[in-house]
C-alpha cells in the first residue's frame, strides 16, 4: 500500500472511530476496540488463583461471568433457589445489540418467568409482514415467520437486570474475570475492577457459568462472523431494493462480489417508527480475524452503505460484535473443567449459518437454567441440551461461505446463494422457513443440497476447492447420522 493510500485508510478509521464515539460515547467506543485488541494473541486465563481445598464453603452457588444476554439466567437460578452473581467487565445488560427473533422465542420469554404479564408484548418494537433474502445479480426470495419480531434488547436486558437485583443476585459491574481454578467442592475465581493496575480479588462458587462470548479462553469454535452497524434514522422509505420498507425485514443481502478476500453480507430491520437496525458482516474462520477487524468493518459500513440504502442516514446507536460459530466439522469448544459451563456464544451451539444466538439460546433457556441448576449441585450431572439436527448440515456451508474464492470466481458466491434460496424458496415458505429456524429436517435439508447441485453442478468444485476432504467426509457422516436418527 502507498503511504498516501496508507493515510486515507488510516484517516478513514479515525473518522468509524469518531461517528461511533459520538453515538455511543467513550465507554461503548472502548468495548469495540477491547474485543478488536483481543484477536491479537489467542485469549488465555490472564490469572489463576489457589484452588479451594476440599470442603471448602463456597460464595454463591452460581457465579455468571458475562452480563450480556446470559443475564437472563441469573433470575431463573435465583428462582429455583440458588445464591447467584453475575459479573462482567462492562456494566452488567447493556449489550450492544439488537434483536431480532422470531414467535417461538418470544413465546420463550414469556414462559420464563423472568418478566411482568404483557412486558414481552411492550418490549416488542417492531413487527413484520415478510423477510427477504436478495443477491447482488440474481434475485429477492422473501419468506414468512423468521426473525419477524425487533426486540428492545436494552429494555429486555434492563429488565432482566431489575428482577434479578429484586430476586437477591449480587451484580458486580466492571470486574472482570481473570481466570479460575477448580478444587472437588467449588472453583475459586480471581476477579479485577477492569481499569488499569486493579487488583484482582478472590471469589468461589459450586459452579462458574461462562458467558463471556466471544472473550472466553475457551470460546474456540472454528468460526466467527464480524458484525457492525446499529440503531439508524434518516434512510428512505419506500419501494425498491434501496429504501426500507418498516414492514420488512432484510435477513440477507449482498450489494457486489467478493472483495477484500470477503463476501459481505448486509442486513437491516426496522425498528421504532423512523428507525433502522442495519448490520454489515462477514463469515470468517476464526484464525483469520485479526485486530482491528470491527472498527475497519465500521469503516466499510460508512463507506458503503449508501450503495445498499438510499437517505440521510445518522447513526444512533452502535452495535457490534464478534459472533463465534462453530462448523460441527471441528471439535466443539469445551469447558475446562466439570464446575465450569459454557453458555452462548462462549459454547457456539446455535446455528453457524445465520449466527442466530439470541434466539437458539431464548428458546433453549429453560433447559440451559435447569442444566446449570442440576450441575451447581452436582457437577457431573449431564447435560439434556441437544443440537438442533441441521446444524451438522449448515456448518459446512458456513464454512464455505468463510473462504469465498476472489478474483475472476468473485461472483461465485452470489450465484450460488442465488441458487440456494431460489431452491429453498421453490420449496415453499414452510421448508425455507424452517432453514433458517433452525427447524430443517434432515431428509429435506439433503433434498435442499440435491436440487441446490442440479441447478449448478460447480457447486461440487466449489466445496472440493473450499474444504479439505477430512472435512467434506466428517459433513456426508454427520448429515447421515442426523438421517439415520430421523427414521
Ligand atoms: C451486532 C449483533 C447483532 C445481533 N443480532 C442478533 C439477532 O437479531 N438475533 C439473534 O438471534 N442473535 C443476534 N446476535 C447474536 C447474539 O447477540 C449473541 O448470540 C448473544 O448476545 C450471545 O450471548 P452471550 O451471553 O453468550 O454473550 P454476550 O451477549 O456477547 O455477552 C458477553 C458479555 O461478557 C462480558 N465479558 C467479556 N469478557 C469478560 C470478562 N473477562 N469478565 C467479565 N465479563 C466479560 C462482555 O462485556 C459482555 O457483556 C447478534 C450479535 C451481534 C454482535
Amino acid at each position: 500500500m502507498s503511504a498516501g493510500a496508507g493515510g486515507a485508510a488510516a484517516r478513514e478509521l479515525d473518522a468509524a472511530r469518531a461517528r461511533v464515539r459520538e453515538a455511543g460515547g467513550e465507554a461503548l467506543l472502548a468495548r469495540l476496540e477491547h474485543l478488536d485488541a483481543a484477536r491479537a494473541e489467542p485469549s488465555r486465563p490472564a490469572a489463576a488463583p489457589r484452588p479451594p481445598d476440599r470442603g471448602a464453603a463456597a460464595d454463591f452457588d452460581v457465579v455468571v461471568a458475562g452480563g450480556g444476554l446470559s443475564l437472563l439466567l441469573a433470575p431463573m437460578l435465583a428462582s429455583a433457589g440458588l445464591r447467584v452473581a453475575v459479573l462482567d467487565r462492562a456494566r452488567i445488560g447493556a449489550a450492544h445489540r439488537e434483536w431480532n427473533a422470531g414467535t417461538a422465542e418470544v413465546a420463550a420469554l414469556e414462559a420464563s418467568g423472568i418478566f411482568a404479564p404483557g412486558e414481552v408484548e411492550r418490549l416488542v418494537v417492531a413487527r413484520y409482514v415478510e423477510g427477504l433474502c436478495r443477491w447482488h445479480g440474481g434475485g429477492t426470495y422473501p419468506v414468512r415467520g423468521v426473525l419477524d419480531h425487533a426486540i428492545d434488547a436494552g429494555g429486555l436486558l434492563a429488565a432482566a437486570r431489575a428482577r434479578a437485583e429484586a430476586l437477591g443476585v449480587t451484580l458486580l459491574d466492571g470486574h472482570a474475570l481473570l481466570g479460575h481454578a477448580e478444587g472437588p467442592d467449588a472453583v475459586a475465581l480471581a476477579v479485577a475492577e477492569a481499569r488499569p493496575g486493579a487488583a484482582p480479588r478472590g471469589l468461589s462458587a459450586r459452579l462458574l457459568v461462562d458467558a463471556r462470548g466471544a472473550a472466553s479462553p475457551y470460546a474456540t469454535a472454528d468460526l466467527v462472523c464480524p458484525t457492525v452497524g446499529g440503531v439508524l434514522a434518516g434512510l428512505a422509505e419506500g419501494g425498491g431494493a434501496r429504501r426500507i420498507r418498516p414492514d420488512v425485514g432484510e435477513i440477507l443481502a449482498t450489494t457486489e462480489d467478493v472483495e477484500e478476500g470477503r463476501q459481505h453480507l448486509w442486513e437491516a430491520f426496522p425498528g421504532r417508527p423512523g428507525e433502522t437496525t442495519v448490520y454489515l458482516f462477514y463469515y470468517a474462520r476464526s484464525g483469520d480475524v485479526g485486530p482491528g477487524a470491527l472498527l475497519s468493518l465500521y469503516a466499510r459500513f460508512f463507506r458503503l452503505l449508501s450503495r445498499y440504502k438510499e437517505g440521510d442516514a445518522r447513526l444512533v446507536r452502535p452495535t457490534f460484535g464478534l459472533i463465534p460459530g462453530w462448523s460441527r466439522l471441528s471439535p466443539a469448544p469445551r469447558a475446562p473443567g466439570r464446575r465450569v459451563r459454557l453458555v452462548g456464544d462462549a459454547a457456539a451451539r446455535h446455528s453457524p449459518l445465520t449466527f442466530c444466538g439470541f434466539g437458539a439460546n431464548v428458546r433453549e433457556l429453560a433447559t440451559t437454567a435447569a442444566d446449570l441448576a442440576r450441575a451447581a449441585a452436582d457437577p457431573r450431572a449431564p447435560s439434556a441440551a441437544r443440537d438442533a439436527p441441521v446444524h451438522s448440515g449448515t456448518g459446512a456451508l458456513a464454512a464455505l461461505m468463510a473462504r469465498p474464492a476472489g478474483g475472476a470466481r468473485a461472483g461465485e458466491m452470489n450465484a450460488l446463494l442465488n441458487t440456494a434460496f431460489a431452491v429453498l424458496h421453490a420449496m415453499g415458505d414452510d421448508a425455507y422457513a424452517a432453514l433458517l429456524r433452525d427447524e430443517m429436517q434432515p431428509a429435506d435439508f439433503i433434498r435442499f443440497l440435491r436440487e441446490t447441485a442440479a441447478r449448478r453442478p460447480e457447486v461440487y468444485r466449489e466445496v472440493v476447492s473450499a474444504l479439505p476432504l477430512r472435512a467434506i467426509g466428517r459433513w456426508g457422516a454427520g448429515l447421515a447420522r442426523e438421517l439415520y436418527r430421523a427414521r
